[in-house]
């Protein structure tokens, strides 16, 4: 799929993730259709007023902390090159108070700046065009074209190649070419709130705080939409596990106060007082997180066919690599950003462009462990290999 006229690509989803392929399949002379349900491009998780860019450390390298360590810089440069400081993004530190304790570089951003920013490049380079309010139902490939139609059968958009980048409305949309087998697309919503409020005065802490959540003591935005102050400090977020619901909630703010709490006792009474008050605003919306919370990021597995694959090979299906799993042609996704969107949302994307457009693969020393870690043919490859032969 690398020629100049088969270069035509839906893509589904205006979040971080899809506005990340569009931006990187244009940049390689592909033509985008991207749609949305929403009205506008960031209207999911990545419509987060303020979020947090920085290294995931853990005690010993794991496939995550591996991708992120690859994504903070190359997201960095991603801000540097596209969107002027003080207008989507601040750099700062933050101090780590869990376990890795220590002052780490950072930045605070507005993941809708950087949504914008992308769709902006894949539009100057006249490789784009945008559907909004359309809600894709389900996808079926026929005349070697992925077709995307609305619940009443209408055709929203049709192209070659589809790209599924519609975080955990991957789920419904994929599942069926999953056989609707749970173990081979183990998707799973994780609703969180964020806890924010205008700053009138001085911040309360001269950096943000990590350990269980993050405090931002300070985050100035002068293209914050009007809903949102100017100047804000925040305290997120939390985690409900398979919840959906996006209603803000005071019991959430207080789970949210219960965690500053530990981080900085004063700006956890503050917090407090502004509930009384009713000043407290909030933001909630849903994560997207496979079972083991890397992404799913390449192409789509044919699982019928890799069942096959396996029950022809019997005993020896264990030798059977998951590089070797059949694919549905021309169909990719990029889905399960869990809390990582935008360290992740453009390594990511540039690593798939330049799978579909045949490349090398953009992994240092090409490598493989790390590219199955993401495959999202994963589980369906275990889940078959389980399978009765
Ligand atoms: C409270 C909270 C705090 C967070 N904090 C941070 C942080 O500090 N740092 C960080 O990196 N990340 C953070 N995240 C995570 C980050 O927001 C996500 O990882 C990222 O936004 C995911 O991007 P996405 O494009 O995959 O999903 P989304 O932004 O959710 O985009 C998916 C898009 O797909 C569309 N869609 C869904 N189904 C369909 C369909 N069937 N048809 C058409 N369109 C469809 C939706 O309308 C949506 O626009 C946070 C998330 C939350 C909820």
């Amino acid at each position: 799929m690398n020629t100049t006229e088969t270069r035509q690509a839906l893509v589904l989803g205006a979040g971080l993730a899809g506005a990340a392929c569009c931006a990187t399949l244009a940049r390689r002379g592909w033509s985008v259709q991207l749609m949305d349900a929403g009205s506008e491009a960031a209207q999911g998780a990545s419509g987060l007023p303020v979020g947090m860019l920085s290294p995931h450390v853990t005690r010993s390298p794991t496939p995550l902390s591996r991708l992120c360590a690859l994504g903070v810089a190359d997201a960095h440069a991603q801000l540097e090159r596209l969107v002027p400081e003080g207008a989507g993004w601040q750099p700062t530190e933050v101090d780590n108070l869990g376990h890795d304790p220590g002052r780490k570089p950072a930045a605070l951003v507005r993941p809708a700046a950087l949504v914008q920013a992308w769709l902006d490049e894949a539009q100057g380079l006249g490789r784009l065009q945008t559907r909004w309010s359309a809600q894709v139902q389900r996808l079926e490939r026929r005349d070697a074209h992925w077709f995307a139609l609305d619940a009443g059968g209408v055709v929203l958009g049709r192209a070659p190649v589809a790209v599924v980048a519609c975080a955990f409305g991957a789920h419904a949309l994929l599942q069926t070419l999953f056989s609707d087998d749970p173990a081979a697309l183990p998707l799973r919503p994780v609703q969180g709130q964020l806890t924010l409020a205008s700053l009138t005065g001085e911040p309360l802490a001269p950096r943000p705080m990590r350990n269980n959540g993050v405090f931002v003591p300070s985050y100035e935005d002068r293209e914050l939409p009007p809903l949102w102050p100017r100047r804000v400090w925040a305290m997120g977020s939390t985690y409900a596990r398979g919840s959906q619901d996006v209603t803000v909630r005071p019991e959430a703010h207080e789970r949210n106060a219960a965690s500053l709490e530990q981080l900085h006792p004063a700006a956890a009474d503050h917090l407090r007082r502004c509930a009384e008050r009713g000043e407290l605003l909030g933001w909630a919306q849903v994560r997207c997180a496979s079972l083991d919370r890397v992404p799913m990021v390449g192409a789509v597995p044919d699982q019928p066919a890799l069942i096959e694959q396996m029950r022809a090979a019997g005993h020896r299906r264990g030798r059977i690599p998951l590089s070797d799993a059949p694919r549905l042609p021309g169909l990719y996704m990029m889905s399960a950003m869990g809390s990582r969107g935008l360290t992740l949302a453009h390594w990511c994307a540039n690593w798939l462009a330049a799978s579909m457009s045949g490349e090398a693969s953009t992994l240092p020393d090409d490598d493989l462990d790390l590219e199955r870690a993401f495959d999202p043919a994963r589980f369906a490859w275990k889940s078959a290999r389980r399978q009765d032969a």
